[in-house]
């Protein structure tokens, strides 16, 4: 067993000795059957949250009312989760209520998809209830139950099949797809946060140019901001030479794919809830994109990218299929005497000390002295720089 179980196990040890049942379940259990990399376990038990504070001496209430509390142990922090029921699902994305239950069975059947329905026990027996190991072997995302059902109790599934085929490199089962087809607009009622974090990991995943194919045809793309109508544009997508590797690169290659012009891109990124490092980011990229597949790429304008979005920019081109000569741009950039405006071996201060009074001419000179270190007119110290600017 990886270590992150064996260090878990003394926690459910922990529980069974009070007398409870509790299983690694979920997510955890399905990456250990497919050897993937597994970053947290999750824990399910039949013990109510109160009981579970008092089996452990340190916890953290937090998502009591869903029934988690989350045990510190061994300097690791766990979620526990008291095998419940959901019901209601009036908005399409959170139950109205949430039932506690004695038994593990009834916990699982709430869960999404076959294959996150796998338990574990202490001694790593699975109990799979759903053929979950079924469809792990096939490798298909099928929803537990009326798939129909399930959509309509949390339209963010419909993301997360997407999203798991890419991560898995899984199928869709036919009847699953078929009910995100005909739900898709169900999406509308979940919140763009919610959908960007699993579009972005679709984008990632190895598997994303059939993911992306399932989640055009099904409609899904057109629930989402700035997406309705593009659906042929977005095919670039199932097209790409490699794979997405930064979510900065995969904004700006959904920028360009459907044709935003540069100063559209901080609001687009915006709609999506982006943060504003990251909209600033996206919009840096596809303005070095434009320029690098145009040609005509001045020293300048490369210390103006910057390492970040220049890099960024070629690995968008080469996605594209674009030829841009890569390599000599790196080299041009490398070569550049300063990468860095703070590189400049004189300043604002230094202008005042040698006379030039505060005021937009400073600005100016300042500017001349960087753009001249930076085309290798002038060396890159106080001497030369006061003779440049004829001080
Ligand atoms: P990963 O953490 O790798 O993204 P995961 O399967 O662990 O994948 P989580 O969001 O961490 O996904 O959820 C843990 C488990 O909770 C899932 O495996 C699944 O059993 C259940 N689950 C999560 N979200 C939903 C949902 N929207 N509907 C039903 N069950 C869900
Ligand atoms: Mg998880």
């Amino acid at each position: 067993l990886p270590e992150v179980f064996l260090k878990a196990q003394p926690v459910l040890q922990a529980l069974e000795d009070a007398g409870f049942e509790a299983y690694f379940v979920g997510g955890c259990v399905r990456d250990l059957l497919l050897d993937r990399h597994i970053h947290d376990v999750d824990i399910a038990t039949s013990a109510y949250p109160e009981e579970v504070k008092k089996t452990f001496a340190k916890s953290i209430d937090t998502g009591i009312q869903h029934g988690t509390v989350t045990v510190l142990y061994g300097g690791e922090a766990y979620e526990i989760t008291t095998f419940r029921t959901e019901s209601g699902y009036q908005d399409f994305r959170r139950p109205d209520k949430v039932t506690f239950v004695q038994n593990l069975e009834e916990d699982l059947k709430r869960r999404d998809f076959t294959i996150n329905t796998l338990a574990m026990n202490l001694s790593g027996e699975i109990v799979d209830l759903f053929d979950g190991l079924g469809d792990l072997q096939k490798k298909v995302i099928k929803a537990v139950g009326v798939a129909e059902d399930r959509f309509h109790e949390d339209a963010l599934r419909m993301m997360r099949a997407v999203r798991f085929m890419s991560q898995l490199n899984f199928a869709l089962e036919e009847k699953t797809e078929a009910a995100i087809a005909d739900n898709h607009v169900l999406l509308s009622k979940i919140s763009v946060e919610r959908i960007r974090e699993e579009l972005v990991k679709l984008a990632l995943g190895p598997n994303s140019q059939e993911a992306f194919d399932k989640f055009i045809d099904t409609g899904l793309s057109g629930e989402c901001p700035g997406l309705a109508g593009q659906e042929e544009k977005l095919r670039v997508f199932t097209q790409l030479k490699g794979r997405i590797t930064d979510e900065a690169v995969f904004w700006a290659l959904l920028a360009l794919i459907i044709n935003l012009p540069v100063n559209k891109v901080t609001s687009f990124m915006r709609t999506w809830k982006n943060s504003n490092a990251m909209g600033q980011e996206a919009k840096a990229i596809v303005t070095a994109f434009d320029q690098v597949t145009m040609g005509q790429v001045s020293n300048w304008d490369l210390f103006v990218f910057g390492q970040n979005a220049l890099t960024k920019a070629l690995e968008a081109a080469a996605l594209l299929g674009q030829p841009v000569s890569s390599q000599s741009l790196l080299d041009r950039y490398a070569a550049l005497p300063i990468k860095d405006k703070g590189e400049l071996a004189v300043d604002g201060g230094w202008l005042i000390k040698k006379g030039v009074k505060p005021s937009p001419a400073l600005g100016d000179l300042l500017d001349r002295a960087l753009k001249g270190v930076v085309l290798g007119q002038v060396a890159n110290d106080e001497e030369s720089l006061a003779a440049f600017l004829d001080l």
